[in-house]
């Protein structure tokens, strides 16, 4: 009888936020006994009225501490927002963010822990000791490094030529203040260059069992981890496989706006147009051009059955099925098929 393959132990994941920690929900149910690395986007943090604010570590971190708002998914749950509206009376700007009463004390004391010369990583371990995630967080880096995006001038200023002046926003503005609905030239991590992965972020990649992108944002969730210099090469590099959860199904964010970040990098809405953009990491056809992608395997929803073969011809194993995290079996589901599609892609011992 052939031996059963070995579980996977380790497993590491690039999170952003409401995908990521929802498929993380599922994750964790799939595999009790795993190891769970999971690095956390904080291309969206942003100073908010003196206060450092980490929206997607604080999704993953309150989803998994059982502390999140499931009805907006992310904030806490039985959330006040008085402080915002004080503020707001004040006329203090800015007041598009949501910012809640009890979210509050989790950014007084990381802003404290910061100012008293803590790193991001060091105080996320901190706030984590309150939730017990039941996974090790580690932001993708210690440095400030956060996305922005180039858009006409909101207020309608020109250049010298009379065509709309070009202006970068932080994109908590574009996405929050103006729900994505500004056209994006471009979407830019502002202190890439200068950013390192955050402590043990190389060290998860490479050790791992698995590496699993969740049906997180491709360009503002997974696309700013893997821009943080020496994170894609870890991807690269990894003995693990590496297997991606579409989040677009049917042609579609199943939501928020990942479309309008999509086009602003000129990839098509479209699961396979995601993958084709991730790419395939090794060359799992012989005659394939050199692969320099991150992927060695690809869920599609069964929307999306139709789209199967075009990503196997890339060279990225792909199957379809339910990708719709409607409750957690059926999001366990999800992950169990995930860690399925990596195991069978393990190289042979
Ligand atoms: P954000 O930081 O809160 O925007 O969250 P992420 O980057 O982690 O995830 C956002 C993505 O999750 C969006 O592009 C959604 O399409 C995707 N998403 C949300 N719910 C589901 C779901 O049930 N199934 C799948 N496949 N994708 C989902
Ligand atoms: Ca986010």
């Amino acid at each position: 009888m052939p031996t059963p393959p070995s579980p996977l132990r380790r497993i590491t994941v690039l999170a952003g936020g409401i995908g990521g920690a929802r498929f993380l929900r599922g994750l964790l149910a799939a595999a009790p006994d795993a190891e769970v690395t999971v690095i956390g986007n904080t291309g969206d943090d942003i100073w908010i009225h003196g206060l450092r604010v980490c929206p997607d570590l604080d999704t993953v971190m309150y989803t998994l501490g059982n502390g999140i708002s499931e009805e907006r998914g992310w904030g806490r749950e039985g959330e006040t927002f008085t402080v915002k509206e004080e503020l707001a009376d004040y006329g203090l700007e800015p007041s598009w963010f949501g910012l809640g009463d009890r979210d509050i004390a989790t950014h007084l004391v990381r802003t404290q822990m910061l100012q008293a010369g803590y790193p991001l990583s060091a105080v996320t371990e901190a706030l984590c000791e309150r939730w017990q995630p039941g996974v090790h967080l580690i932001p993708m880096t210690d440095e400030r490094a956060e996305t922005h995006v180039v858009v006409d001038d909101p207020d309608g200023a020109v250049d010298g030529s009379g065509a709309p002046a070009r202006r970068a926003i932080h994109f908590q503005e574009w996405w929050v203040r103006y729900r994505a609905e500004l056209p994006a030239h471009a979407i830019v991590l502002v202190g890439a260059d200068d950013a390192k992965p955050g402590p043990g972020v190389v060290e998860a990649i490479e050790s791992a069992d698995a590496v699993i992108l969740p049906p997180s944002n491709p360009v503002v969730s997974v696309g700013t981890i893997l821009e943080v210099s020496g994170i894609r090469e870890a991807v690269q590099r990894t003995q693990a496989p590496v297997v991606g959860v579409s989040p677009i199904v049917g042609g579609r964010p199943v939501r928020g706006m990942a479309d309008a970040c999509l086009a602003a990098i000129g990839v098509q809405t479209d699961a396979a147009a995601v993958a084709r953009h991730y790419g395939p990491r090794r060359a799992l056809i012989p005659a394939g051009a050199p692969a320099d992608g991150i992927l060695d395997g690809w869920l599609v929803d069964s929307a999306d059955a139709a789209s199967v073969p075009a990503v196997q011809s890339l060279g990225i194993a792909c199957e379809s099925r339910p990708l719709l995290m409607t409750d957690p079996e059926a999001t366990a589901d999800i992950a169990r098929a995930a860690l399925e599609l990596a195991a069978s892609l393990r190289p042979q011992a």
